[in-house]
């Protein structure tokens, strides 16, 4: 049975006046965006819904796609039929065969908006239950806990019928929560916490800070292929490469071992700031989580958080490490993320980095080095790449969708 349109359900949203406006017209960009591929699909983004008009666009390839889709809470796909009692039974009758597995119960919804069809709602829901009952032995009305729930819509423009309710994402069309930017590294964290501050409605650039010859050509690439990925939930993405090494060794040569790690996190933190006020960003975003290693304690975060005025925002802060990797791997970053490439902080970190450095002490030892020729220098040398959606993942990706149908 292929469908022919499919009916969104927005996420959590603002009833009121211009953030609704916002919110529907960025949803209805993002997802036109999202099914650029698909020059037939037509998206109408309403006040209260959106309708996806397939066109004869493959079902199953565009439901994959608004699964990713920030701000949809939930969608049918539906089948667009003429309002004609015959027509809209025989219909009714196949999508319950296809679901049908004996001792099954069923349920018919029905919606009129259109007033002048010759039955009404009630009429409706009883014609297609009798239709139903007589054509599938051994099945039974429940019309509080149906295992197969059939929703009928008879609009201006014809009847849908639809038994499928999928998940969407949730959360807020990215766009309209502002713009900030993520320190992604190529570990599992950084990339689940960007597709959490995505999901808030947050336009994400990437920073990624690396450290050739220490760090390959390799470690580069998997933080650029992690941002594709991400894309793929939020349209391209800036990604930033800051070249770190000349940072990383003087530090080496000049800070005491045990504050290494703080020095270096309060440039990297540093070099952010700068990089997001320039780009006219609010805020930074990083996957630390409160206790996962020594630089992620309270104190460290105090002595490091003391380089800028900037939000700093942790969006995995007190999440457990299953919790995060449950994500990732639903995200499609996991994978990538265990690749066995050093990433520049595992290359510097000391064997027993401070777990409560003193910020006093922070600040003293920063003097050793030259902060502001240094962050120039760097600042000097960065690359921006724009980098898209990785087709190949969210293809990839259509064999688990299509499992929930
Ligand atoms: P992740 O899994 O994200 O790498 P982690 O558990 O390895 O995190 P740390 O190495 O302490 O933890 O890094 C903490 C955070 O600092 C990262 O989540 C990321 O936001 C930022 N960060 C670390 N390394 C880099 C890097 N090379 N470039 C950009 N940001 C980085
Ligand atoms: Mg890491």
């Amino acid at each position: 049975m292929k469908y022919t349109e499919i009916m969104v359900r927005y996420g959590e949203l603002s009833t009121k006046g211009k953030n609704r406006k916002d919110f529907v017209s960025q949803l209805g960009k993002n997802t036109r965006a999202v099914l650029k591929g698909f020059p037939e699909v037509v998206v109408k983004a309403q006040r209260d819904r959106m309708h996806v008009a397939l066109n004869g666009a493959d079902d199953l390839k565009v439901i994959a796609k608004l699964k990713g889709v920030f701000g949809i809470e939930n969608f049918y796909p539906s089948i667009k039929l003429e309002k004609n009692m015959d027509v809209i039974k025989k219909t009714a009758l196949e999508m319950v065969q296809q679901q049908f597995k004996s001792g099954k119960t069923f349920k018919i919804n029905t919606r009129r908006q259109d007033k002048s069809f010759q039955y009404h709602t009630d009429q409706i829901n009883n014609m297609l239950g009798d239709f139903i009952l007589e054509n599938v032995p051994g099945i039974s009305v429940d019309v509080k806990n149906p295992d197969i729930a059939v929703r009928v819509e008879i609009r201006q423009n014809g009847a849908f019928l639809s038994s499928e309710l999928i998940h969407g994402a949730g959360g807020l069309p990215v766009g309209t929560g502002g713009r900030a930017t993520m320190m992604l590294s190529g570990g599992i964290d950084s990339p689940v916490a960007t597709y959490m501050a995505m999901k808030r409605g947050v336009r994400i650039d990437m920073i990624h800070f690396y450290s050739p010859p220490y760090t390959s050509e390799q470690a580069l690439a998997k933080a650029k292929q992690l941002t594709s990925v991400l894309a793929g939930y939020s349209g391209s993405i800036q990604f930033i490469q800051v070249p770190f090494t000349k940072i990383q060794e003087t530090i080496k040569e000049k800070v005491p071992e045990g504050y290494l790690m703080t020095i270096q996190r309060r440039m990297m933190l540093r070099l952010a700031a700068k990089i997001t006020t320039d780009r006219h960003c609010t805020g930074v975003f990083t996957g630390e989580a409160l206790g996962q290693v020594a630089s992620q304690t309270l104190e460290s975060m105090m002595a490091i958080n003391d380089v800028t005025n900037l939000p700093v925002l942790r969006p995995l802060v007190s999440m457990d490490k299953t919790e995060i990797i449950k994500i990732a791997e639903k995200i499609g970053t996991y994978d990538l993320s265990i690749l066995p490439y050093e990433d520049c902080c595992t290359i510097f970190t000391p064997p027993s980095p401070k777990t409560k450095p003193n910020l006093e002490k922070s600040r003293k030892f920063e003097k050793y080095i030259d902060v502001d020729g240094l962050m120039k220098n760097a600042l000097e040398n960065i690359k921006i790449t724009n980098i898209k959606p990785d087709e190949n993942f969210l293809n990839s990706q259509q064999d688990v969708f299509a499992e929930l149908l």
